[in-house]
């Protein structure tokens, strides 16, 4: 059994935890979001790739939810005294030799995909890790500059994690999206799965940027196997993050049926055959088979029958 999962950072990682969990024995393919990739102090990190290559090694910082567990932070604290900008994006001691490995390989020319199987070689994460494009794809956010008020273009990272997203977004920007193809083995793996899960991760700069790959959105609506959703909005609010900020700039409600609606039906040019809600959200999708289950991946238990649940949509049974 082959199993597929679209992923961004967090949610994808603790969904993909859960995938493994319940279908022991299928191979999983997790196609990851490169969108907020950025090269700070010369090395490029790849924030989704990261999150779930750490998850799924046990490796991860499990309180932050993102980094390296038992993280030390010297460089960056030398970094400061230095006045090195950025000194708002973390990037711990441990954390820093997979960038100094990936900047390496990359620089000698490496693509991304194969200096991703290359991490994956120590961290074993028990699913085949693609970067969703070798190409560059990096999601810019334009807000209105507090300053100036004129508008103004910022690397995602940069609204996310130092404005903490409070800066109203008027558009987000796939910088390089237009020129990219999908990375070796997407859309192979994509046309020849059983299943085709979206995790919980962020509509719109997550799974929404894998999307927009030209050639992948395509892939999943051909997809032979059933294709589940599982919303990452629970009674009308974003679980740990801040997705509530990014999808009313698509014009889309803040809830599992706007997101629901939103990735659409696949018998109506849209992408899911099946889309999961929490349990008490109501949720109406023409043409998709919803269904409300428990969506809080709080334990491993309730994370891995959150990933029964979207299996048994797919009509696999693990
Ligand atoms: P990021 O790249 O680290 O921001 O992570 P993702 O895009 O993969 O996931 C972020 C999304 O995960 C947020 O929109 C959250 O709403 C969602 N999320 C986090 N924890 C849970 C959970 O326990 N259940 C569900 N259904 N969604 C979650
Ligand atoms: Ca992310």
């Amino acid at each position: 059994m082959h199993i597929v999962v679209l992923a961004g950072g967090v949610g994808g990682a603790r969904f993909l935890t859960g995938v493994l969990a319940a279908a022991s024995g299928a191979e999983v393919t997790a196609v990851v979001n490169t969108g907020d990739d950025v090269t700070m102090h010369g090395l490029r990190i790849c924030p989704d790739l990261d999150t779930v290559m750490y998850t799924l090694g046990d490796g991860i910082d499990e309180e932050r939810g993102w980094g390296r567990r038992g993280e030390s932070w010297v460089v960056k604290e030398e970094l400061a005294t230095y006045g090195a900008e950025p000194t708002w994006f973390g990037l711990g001691d441990r954390d820093l030799a997979t960038h100094l490995v990936r900047t390496r390989m990359l620089d000698a020319g490496y693509p991304l995909s194969d200096v991703t199987a290359a991490l994956a070689q120590r961290w074993q994460p028990g699913v085949r890790l693609l970067p969703m494009s070798d190409q560059r794809v990096e999601t810019h956010v334009v807000v209105d500059d507090p300053e100036t008020g004129r508008p103004r273009a910022l690397h995602f990272q940069e609204w996310w994690v130092r404005h903490r997203a409070a800066l109203d977004a008027r558009s987000f920007v796939q910088v390089g999206v237009d020129d990219a193809r999908p990375g070796p083995g997407v859309v192979e793996a994509l046309r020849s799965a059983d299943a085709v899960l979206f995790a919980p991760s962020n509509p719109v700069v997550s799974i929404g940027t894998v999307l927009g790959v030209p050639g992948i959105r395509d892939a999943v609506r051909a997809a032979t196997g059933r294709v589940v959703g599982v919303s990452p909005i629970v009674d009308g609010a974003a679980l740990r993050g801040m997705a509530d900020r990014c999808l009313p700039v698509v014009g889309v409600e803040v809830s599992a049926q706007g997101v629901g609606r939103h990735y659409g039906a696949r018998a109506d040019g849209g992408l899911l055959d099946a889309w999961l809600v929490h349990t008490g959200d109501a949720a109406s999708v023409p043409g998709v088979d919803v269904r409300a289950v428990p969506l809080l991946m709080s334990s491993p238990a309730a994370t891995r029958e959150l990933a029964r649940a979207a299996l048994d949509a797919a009509g696999i049974a693990p």
